[in-house]
């Protein structure tokens, strides 16, 4: 079935332009859509669904570079009997306890809810990094199956590290291959060069050659991760990364790389690994901000766990970007849709033409392709966003998720937050 948008305001995501039409959209992981001058009769689309866009701005919908549903039922609950110090205390405090005591009940409500919010933020591909030590297999398929049902595309990864010994270990690795093997999208997970010893290290990279993808790690976040490889391998995080064979690898995703000198820069910049900045949560654990401007041109935003709404990571990240690196309106924007690059020259699915979102944004002031990215910045927010349309599929109208119930996914949700808080005590 055939969706219509009629008399929408079209705006390329590529080159800005503006055009009043009339926008078939065509359902499928990959799908195309098609600008028309005049809808076809009212008999040929009888059984089309169509959508009155008078007056409403429909683009491309957004990504995100890397986020963490395993932390969507931590909003709101109790802070840690002992009061982290530094990053590493803020992991084993809060995040290594919570994520220790999820099981799959509270991934897959984790996931239902973190992929409504995506949905209603027009967030319609999202690159996930998981973890729960103690419900690693299936949870994999299980995150797969909420993003499924809400209509998101995904590249899902188990955060595997030797935080939690060998059996654990082996886990994550046997949760990985099966995923992948079953023709998953997907990446091979790693937390930090500081949690993963060479043997893992060596095996992620094996298994994602295997499986011709990437690796999916946070880098220099803290320059606590820098320090600790000093001490144990004598080199730095991206040169061991390099050593060990993974910045060949196939779409590589590196986490932050906050800490990272020139030599690394370099490395980086000649491979085919990119980064996913974070700013709100850098700030968030206080461990630093960089200037990304020196590091190439591959790097893409993502939430860190922190929310779903890429249009606040974008503004988040022009604001500091005015202090780290004096960014500029274009020079954001780009970043915010790096992701969409990220997915096509890595061969991915499920980001094509297809996704859109439909914005009712009425500015006091003309808004049009050469002023349109000080709308980006200071005007359009995720309150903006109308309905989002995934491979084709509309998920949400009139800002309701229209692909699954919100009441009961947030009752879901709420549900297995009080169970995982109780585990917490
Ligand atoms: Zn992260």
């Amino acid at each position: 079935m055939s969706l219509y948008l009629k008399n929408a305001t079209f705006i390329d995501w590529q080159d800005l332009s503006f055009t009043q039409t009339h926008i078939k959209v065509d359902e499928g992981v990959d799908g195309s859509i098609e600008l028309l001058d005049e809808l076809p009769d009212s008999n040929s689309i009888q059984d089309s669904k169509i959508i009155d866009a008078k007056s409403k701005l429909v683009t491309k919908s957004f990504g995100c570079g890397h986020h963490h549903i395993y932390s969507t039922l931590a909003r709101g609950m109790s802070a840690p009997a002992k009061t982290p110090q530094n990053f590493v205390e803020i992991l084993k405090y809060v995040w290594w306890n919570l994520d220790k005591n999820l099981d799959l009940e509270m991934i897959k409500a984790s996931a239902l809810a973190s992929a409504l919010y995506c949905a209603k933020n027009g967030v319609t591909f999202v690159i996930d990094h998981h973890a729960s030590p103690f419900a690693i297999e299936d949870s994999l398929f299980t995150i797969k199956e909420a993003f499924d049902s809400v209509g998101l595309s995904h590249l899902l990864c188990y955060e595997m590290s030797d935080r939690d010994g060998e059996e654990i270990r082996e886990k994550g690795l046997w949760e990985t291959d099966n995923y992948l093997r079953a023709g998953n999208q997907g990446h091979v997970g790693l937390h930090a060069s500081f949690t993963v010893g060479d043997t893992l290290l060596k095996k992620a990279v094996i298994l994602a050659t295997e499986c011709n993808t990437g690796l999916h790690i946070h880098v220099a976040e803290d320059l606590a991760d820098q320090t600790d490889c000093l001490k144990k391998y004598k080199k730095r995080v991206v040169q061991r990364l390099k050593d060990a064979g993974a910045l060949e690898l196939k779409g590589s995703i590196l986490g932050h790389c906050l800490h990272l000198e020139k030599e690394e820069i370099a490395l980086l910049k000649n491979s085919g690994s990119w980064i996913a900045q974070n700013v709100e949560s850098n700030l968030n654990n206080n461990v630093g901000l960089t200037d990304y401007s020196t590091y190439g041109d591959n790097i893409m935003l993502g939430t860190d766990g922190m929310h779903s709404d890429m249009l606040r990571s974008a503004k988040a990240s022009f604001f500091v970007g005015q202090k780290t690196e004096q960014i500029s309106y274009p020079g954001i924007y780009n970043r915010f849709r790096k992701v969409h690059q990220y997915i096509k020259e890595n061969d991915f699915k499920g980001d094509g033409d297809n996704n859109l979102v439909i914005l009712d944004y009425n500015p006091p002031t003309e808004i049009n392709q050469d002023n349109f990215l000080g709308h980006f910045v200071f005007g359009i927010e995720s309150s903006h966003i109308d309905s989002v349309i995934s491979s084709g599929k509309l998920i949400v109208e009139d800002k309701k998720l229209i692909s699954g119930d919100e009441i009961d996914i947030l009752n879901f949700a709420r549900e297995q937050a009080g169970r995982l808080w109780e585990k917490l005590k």
